[in-house]
């Protein structure tokens, strides 16, 4: 079974609209489905209408974003989410609203750097959108020419440790996973090999993040290596996490990986979404054989 569990639309930093983003879902041969936006839920409406229509199984997500520790980050997708949990929605509304006030400080540093007006022209990429993310802002350094594209402009800039990187208190691990969870979801580590802590304090948080009720791991990753695949499969094992399959997709050009073309699970993992009654209507080819390609 084809599995896609991690994307977004314009509805934060993604470039197509929710529609278009189930219908390229659809079109390129993807069965099981969900929309993940930063820290919202806005557009699951809207892509479980077109999923449905074009036969996808569809399960509401939203990738939240988490402090913890002193200044790490992690995102934890939440899959299969009641996107009206009152929990859930008071919680995400608040990193939205603490995404604001970041958005201008973000504009300030990189003003002092040189770039003036960014905050206008991050907002206007994000004008359908009810986040402000630094995607947004990578796209109108781009724009500006700044940097050649989006990666290089988070290397030079916007990256921790860069000019207009500024530190940024998220949820808190446990708030994050009680909304997922109380809202009926599962909670998986989105990119695990993407976050910059060690590999000793990333084994650490996943330690604690298991302890306090997280399900899964994305190990077939749009954003990871093969060997890197192979290193999430490793942690999923040892850890006892579910697989999750997520391409983490943005929009054209903007990903190496499009839908429909990730790596099958490796062998011996529990995909995540073994004990969903919604995924078992796939049918025994879905649920017999933990791969999915
Ligand atoms: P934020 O949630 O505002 O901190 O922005 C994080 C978003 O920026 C991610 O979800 C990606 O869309 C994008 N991003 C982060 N790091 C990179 C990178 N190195 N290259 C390209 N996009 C990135
Ligand atoms: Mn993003
Ligand atoms: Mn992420
Ligand atoms: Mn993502």
């Amino acid at each position: 079974m084809k599995a896609d569990l991690h994307c977004h639309s314009n509805v934060s930093d993604g470039l197509l609209a929710p529609a278009e983003v189930a219908s390229r879902a659809a079109d390129r041969g993807v069965e099981l489905w969900s929309l993940t936006d930063h820290d919202e839920v806005a557009g699951l409406a809207e892509a479980r209408a077109v999923a449905e229509e074009r036969g996808l199984r569809f399960l509401d997500g939203s990738e939240i974003s988490v402090s913890w520790r002193d200044d790490a980050s992690f995102h934890v997708v939440g899959l299969g989410i009641d996107p009206a949990s009152p929990q859930l929605v008071a919680g995400l509304q608040a990193i939205r609203d603490g995404r604001a006030g970041r958005a201008h400080r973000i504009a300030v540093e990189l003003d002092k750097a040189g770039i003036h007006g960014a905050y206008e022209g991050a907002a206007r990429y994000a004008e359908k959108a009810s986040i402000i993310s630094r995607a947004h802002f990578a796209r109108f350094l781009v724009e500006r020419k700044i940097s050649p594209d989006v990666k290089s402009v988070f290397d030079r800039y916007l990256a921790k440790g860069k000019p207009g990187y500024v530190p940024h208190e998220w949820a808190t691990l446990e708030d994050a996973l009680r909304w997922i969870v109380d809202a009926g979801g599962v909670a998986v580590l989105a990119h695990p090999l993407r976050y910059r802590v060690g590999r000793d304090e990333l084994r650490t948080f996943l330690g604690e993040f298991k302890d306090r009720g997280g399900r899964g791991i994305e190990v077939a990753c749009g954003a990871h290596t093969p060997e890197e695949v192979q290193e999430c499969a490793r942690l999923a094992r040892h850890f006892g996490l579910q697989a999750s399959v997520a391409s983490d997709f943005h929009g054209p050009g903007e990903n190496r990986v499009e839908f429909g073309q990730l790596p099958a699970l490796p062998e011996g993992l529990v995909p995540v979404w073994h004990d969903w009654p919604e995924a078992a209507r796939a049918g025994a080819s879905g649920l017999a054989s933990a791969g999915c390609a």
